[in-house]
């Protein structure tokens, strides 16, 4: 689809900063910088992060932990976690890439080496000073389920705040073998769910979240939205060429356009 031109993502984040509620408060939250590859290698990041700064608007980033460039040292770093309310790290990557934990670690101890004082500082609005949460997303699927208890006790040792459980998903089109290697049964899943709920690891200082949680799958799209209650609705989904959409439902927007939405 190719990246987004500046001009579609400044146009798009001025339009809505501008909008207010009836009580007068800003309707957009934050912004989301693309789930559609790796949003640290956007050649307008910097611009973005400014521009961000500058409405005072947090970025909630998704990033594959291999921070490229000078966002793997530690000014880079230190820039995000000023920039965003949340820096999710995708495990996935660290089936690719042996630095992934090294960088996850690096991440924390930059937060921590932040004092109060250089937060206030280098925010625009001092009240609204605020450093990113760090959280991981984690794919479950058959063969990584197994080193779930040494990732949990890991990311509980360095301060990781969140554990974000999403269970693989596939595209109705997906070819067998694939669902052969990496499918999960829920008789596999229940245990885990119910380790974290209520067994050993409920007690450490991590938070879980994700789709892992989803009272009853077979009601839910496969990104989590139920009838009445759509996640996503009010988020707005800008692309590349300028077009908006409500859906992020894979399924929805590369296989099958008339897939059931349970929004509606
Ligand atoms: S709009 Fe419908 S299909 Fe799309 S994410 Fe929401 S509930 Fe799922």
């Amino acid at each position: 689809m190719g990246e987004m031109p500046y001009a579609v993502a400044r146009a798009a984040i001025e339009k809505y900063a501008a909008e207010l509620d009836a009580s007068g408060k800003r309707i957009l939250q934050e912004v989301i910088p693309s789930t559609m590859g790796e949003p640290l290698l956007y050649s307008h990041f910097d611009e973005l992060l400014e521009l961000c700064r500058t409405l005072g608007i947090p970025l909630n980033l998704t990033t594959n932990g291999t921070f490229p460039g000078k966002w793997g040292n530690e000014a880079g770093m230190a820039t995000l976690l000023h920039a965003c309310s949340d820096i999710k790290v995708s495990h996935l990557a660290s089936e690719q890439f042996d630095g992934w934990k090294a960088n996850v670690e690096k991440l924390l101890n930059v937060r921590n080496s932040i004092s109060d004082e250089t937060l206030v500082k280098s925010t625009p609005n001092k009240k609204n000073a605020k450093i990113a949460t760090i959280s991981l997303q984690v794919t479950l699927h058959r063969k990584n389920l197994k080193t779930v208890p040494e990732l949990i006790t890991w990311a509980s040792s360095i301060g990781v705040d969140r554990i974000k459980w999403n269970p693989v998903v596939f595209l109705s089109v997906a070819p067998q073998e694939l669902r052969e290697m990496f499918e999960i049964d829920e008789s596999l899943l229940e245990p885990l769910r119910k380790e974290l709920k209520t067994g050993v690891f409920s007690a450490l200082n991590v938070k879980y979240d994700g789709s892992l949680f989803f009272e009853n799958a077979t009601d839910h799209c496969a990104v989590g939205g139920k009838r009445g209650s759509c996640p996503f609705a009010d988020e707005v989904w800008v692309w590349p060429d300028g077009h908006e959409d409500h859906c992020p439902n894979p399924e929805k927007r590369y296989v099958n356009k008339k897939t059931v939405c349970y929004f509606v």
